[in-house]
């Protein structure tokens, strides 16, 4: 029998969505047997013991059930306590806070219960693969700022002001920025405070990058003065914890937000699974030596990383904070997409477009050195040996 094409049922601004370029990508990589991927950004570490065992622990004392639909109280009250350790920032764990099924959740809600149909969301680009189509999918016009390798892809007050019109309500910022990892200074910061609060804009910030800091202090928007009520600050526990899998994060604000956020997550979610919000209270009270580790890890290969690609001639700037480096690729004449491809095809080695994360990523690809050290020696050992037996560059 022939089958029914069911397209017509698929609602027409989900079907102007593109597929995301990365799963994609890997896709073929996972059919390659011998190919190393420096490509999808989540720790290659196991999730320390005790987090894990805190949620077998639960499991054991049958704790099955449903939670509170903003968390349990227990760990927004801890949510609370680092945050104010942390970030200088305070909240109430009644009313302020919300657990969410990891950040994708969070940013989710925040635009659906903060953006009309219609209504222009600026971020800065590249960005997170989710962001476009996540004010797409709430019929909201994203509203792209470019950024300039020239200044490390940071955000600038210039291409704000240029990019805002009178019908943008909502900017969304990543700092510490995926793919570029980019931070911010915090004169910048509070220029775009500055430019927040006297074009009344909400700020959507996702910061789940900021344990990931290697120079510097990180600084939270939120906590600038006059920017707390108007930011809806993000965070979960998937990179720093590499807790990938629990999908556990969460949003803290002004009361009315959160309560408009809630409203969003206890139709569509419920609350985030009671598993991970044990374990994420493990995290938080004896995870922090475990996630030192992790980083150090993570910051000893940054370095032998970006000295491997510099030296190959990619020119690579040294990423601040997160798991990734974004070289250029632009002296190897190719485009980030052919250059990808090839080294793929031809090394055996995975990296991602920068194209994935917009088109001010073009000439440029992310590596992600969530990876371990051995495999970083053989795919840069790989990457270099394509570009001399390919001569491209001089
Ligand atoms: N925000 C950024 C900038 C990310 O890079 C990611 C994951 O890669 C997420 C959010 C999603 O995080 P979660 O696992 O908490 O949903």
């Amino acid at each position: 029998m022939d089958r029914i094409d069911n397209s017509r049922f698929v609602a027409s601004h989900i079907k102007g969505l593109p597929r995301s370029g990365i799963r994609d990508f890997f896709a073929i990589v996972s059919e390659m047997e011998n190919a190393i991927s420096l490509g999808i950004g989540e720790p290659d570490f196991a999730t320390p013991w005790s987090i894990r065992e805190a949620a077998i622990f639960a499991l054991e004392k049958k704790k099955t059930s449903y939670t509170d639909n903003r968390g349990l109280l227990l760990l927004r009250c801890t949510i609370v306590a680092y945050l104010e350790k942390v970030f200088s920032l305070s909240y109430q764990p009644e009313n302020e806070v919300l657990v969410t099924v990891g950040v994708s959740e969070a940013m989710d809600i925040a635009l659906r219960a903060t953006v009309n149909p219609g209504d222009k969301v600026l971020y800065h680009q590249p960005c997170y693969v989710s962001y476009s189509p996540s004010i797409q999918m709430v019929h909201g016009i994203g509203v792209p700022i470019p950024t300039d390798a020239t200044d490390g892809f940071a955000l600038k007050l210039e291409a704000l002001e240029k990019a805002w019109d009178s019908n943008c309500r909502v900017l969304i910022l990543n700092f510490p920025t995926n793919p570029t990892g980019g931070v911010v200074t915090l004169l910048e910061l509070e220029k775009i405070a500055r430019f927040a609060q006297e074009k009344d804009l909400l700020v959507i910030s996702d910061e789940i990058y900021a344990e990931l800091t290697y120079e510097g202090e990180h600084q939270s928007i939120a906590a600038l003065p006059g920017m707390k009520d108007r930011t809806i600050f993000l965070h979960g526990f998937s990179k720093a914890y590499a807790m990938t899998g629990f999908r556990i994060g969460y949003a803290a604000g002004s009361k009315e937000l959160i309560e408009a956020m809630m409203k969003v997550h206890q139709y569509c979610m419920m609350c985030a699974p009671i598993l991970s919000q044990e374990a994420a209270v493990e995290a938080f009270k004896n995870g922090q030596p475990e996630a030192q580790k992790m980083k150090e890890q993570y910051h000893h290969r940054r370095d032998y990383l970006v000295g491997r690609f510099n030296k190959m001639g990619l020119d690579c700037s040294l990423p601040k904070a997160t798991f990734y480096a974004f070289p250029s690729v632009k002296k190897t004449g190719m485009n980030e997409t052919e250059f990808a491809k090839c080294v793929l095809k031809e090394a055996e080695v995975a990296v991602v477009p920068g194209t994935a994360f917009g088109e001010d990523g073009a000439g440029f690809v992310r590596a992600s050195f969530a990876t371990s050290y051995h495999k970083l020696i053989e795919a840069t050992d790989r990457i270099e040996s394509f570009i001399g037996k390919n001569s491209l560059i001089e």
